[in-house]
């Protein structure tokens, strides 16, 4: 089962928090116990899992990320988002996550974040359920 959830964008570097997007993926499979696979088409947006109980989380990774490729001219790629790519690659762009009694099997704190790090754009994610 393959399923496709829109993502709009607002910002140039923006985390959004899809995991209840995804968990309605679960829901709408029917299945309970299985594997649930998270897959971003675009080679500059990713995908991660991390604490969705403080913003500060997902502010401070955006940081760091700027860090390490910064925006600007100074790359080969010249198409102005070579930044973004390096970011992507840096995220990855998949994720995959246990399904138990019908949910979900994250820790306490964690979320899926959809990484867009060249927005903004309307993006797509790719479910499948095992
Ligand atoms: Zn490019």
């Amino acid at each position: 089962m393959n399923t496709e959830i829109s993502v709009k964008t607002k910002s140039r570097n923006e985390f959004i928090n899809i995991t209840q997007e995804v968990q309605n993926v679960v829901n709408k499979s029917g299945i309970k116990d299985g594997v649930c696979y998270i897959f971003i088409p675009h080679t500059t947006a990713g995908i991660t899992i991390n604490e969705a109980a403080d913003p500060d989380v997902v502010a401070d990774i955006q940081q760091e990320l700027n860090k390490i490729a910064p925006a600007g001219s100074h790359y080969r790629h010249t198409e102005g988002n070579a930044d973004a790519h390096i970011k992507a690659s840096i995220i990855g762009s998949s994720q995959a996550v246990f399904i138990e009694n019908g949910r979900l099997k994250l820790g306490t704190w964690q979320g899926i974040f959809f990484c867009e790090f060249d927005g903004p754009r309307n993006r797509k994610v790719w479910v499948k359920i095992m």
